[in-house]
């Protein structure tokens, strides 16, 4: 496969401008995967700060509710500041650090993306600066005063429809000036080569982990793997370990209120293949391809395009996609709350509602590993007012 490429899908579609950050990020990359003073820090890192290995938990009073297939949870909720991203945060502010910059920069939509190399830049002692649309900022307060607390700068971004899109953008613009001395830390598996096979690189030891944490348990591989795709990165960390197994894997998008209403962010299922940001994939475009806007009640998931590799692993028939609305992540929000005492993030909770889909159908010898990439706490609020007691 050409370097860079999944199949027809991926590539570097950036401004002349741009190339020589990212042959410098690559060519670091290529360095840094060999350097074993590096893999001794980020080790070191992912376990004593980050809090790895997480559990891998056999959810038995869900398994007993659902009445099927045994389900395991993988626990990146119990990761520090609540989610996986902090695997990539950590691992590219780390890339930064040893290679002389002294300064990150991030775009972020919900907030999430920006908390975690916010985090990262005061762990490392990186000056920090998160491009954040001025509508996120307005509807995430409580990220933006953690980033700042964290030390970063929060810039807000008034262009265009003000959120996630428009803040890449910008924070592409100040990469492109500022390369001598920034690097800039990609929160998915998503964006120009490298990124895709970087942020996949970090995010692995998910997958690494959960194979060596159920053979240890179970004796045996999985049947099912069932995680959310946002852009992806979560599902990939998970899959990218079973790939050459004999295991079958979901992917869920947010349905939104539904495929039909155009309120969702279901690129598979709603979207077509275009290009956008950098790479080729799906893309929820109209037909002269405008972005459109995009709609899920989990922030995290609300995206208009998705990984490269996902659309290729879509093509091969190798990942099956599907997506949850709206309505089944908050019953399945409640449902895991309730019966395992884990308060879910709503993006995992799309992957918790597939979970409910698939359990039954399967036999109870079977075994599903579902990736629970983050906590509840920030939507509790949300969901106390779409959902009050
Ligand atoms: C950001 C986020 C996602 C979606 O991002 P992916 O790259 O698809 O993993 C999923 N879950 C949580 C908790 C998130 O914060």
């Amino acid at each position: 496969m050409k370097k860079g490429y999944y199949g027809q899908f991926g590539g570097r579609f950036v401004p002349e401008t741009l190339i020589p950050a990212l042959e410098e990020l690559e060519s670091n990359f290529r360095r840094f995967k060999r350097d074993k003073d590096f893999h001794t820090r980020l080790n070191e890192l992912l376990k004593q700060y980050v809090g790895r290995p997480t559990p891998l938990y056999f959810a038995r009073n869900l398994t007993e509710r659902l009445g099927g297939a045994r389900v395991y949870l993988k626990r990146e909720d119990l990761c520090h500041t609540g989610a996986h991203k902090i695997n990539n945060a950590i691992g590219q502010a780390l890339i930064a650090r040893l290679s002389g910059k002294e300064r990150i920069i991030a775009e972020t939509g919900a907030g999430q993306h920006g908390v975690a190399t916010a985090t990262g830049a005061a762990l490392l002692g990186l000056k920090c600066t998160i491009y954040m649309g001025s509508e996120d900022v307005k509807r995430q307060a409580l990220n933006v005063f953690r980033m700042k607390l964290l030390g970063a700068e929060v810039r807000e971004v008034s262009s265009g429809s003000r959120t996630l899109k428009d803040a890449i953008n910008e924070a592409l613009r100040d990469w492109t000036t500022n390369v001598r001395n920034t690097h800039y830390v990609l929160g998915t598996v998503f964006g120009p080569r490298p990124y895709p096979e970087l942020v996949k690189y970090f995010q692995s030891v998910i997958g690494r982990e959960a194979k060596r944490q159920i053979l240890e348990a179970e004796g045996r591989l999985p049947d099912m793997l069932i995680a959310c795709v946002g852009g992806g990165s979560n599902a990939m960390g998970l899959f990218s370990a079973f790939l050459k197994d004999d295991v079958k894997m979901i992917g869920v998008e947010a349905g939104g209120k539904g495929i039909d209403t155009g309120l969702h962010a279901a690129r598979f299922a709603g979207g077509s293949i275009g290009v956008f940001q950098g790479a080729k994939s799906y893309v929820l475009q109209d037909q002269d391809g405008n972005i459109l806007d995009t709609h899920s009640v989990s922030a995290g998931l609300d995206y208009a395009s998705v990984g490269p590799e996902h659309a290729y692993l879509k093509e091969l028939g190798r990942v099956q996609y599907t997506y949850a609305l709206d309505e089944e992540a908050l019953d399945a929000f409640e449902l895991l709350s309730a019966t395992e005492g884990i308060i879910p993030a709503l993006e995992s909770a799309h992957a918790i509602a597939e979970t409910v889909k698939q359990a039954p159908k399967l036999g109870r010898d079977k075994i599903i590993i579902v990736n629970l990439s983050g906590r509840g706490d920030k939507d509790v609020e949300q969901v106390s007012r779409l959902r009050p007691r």
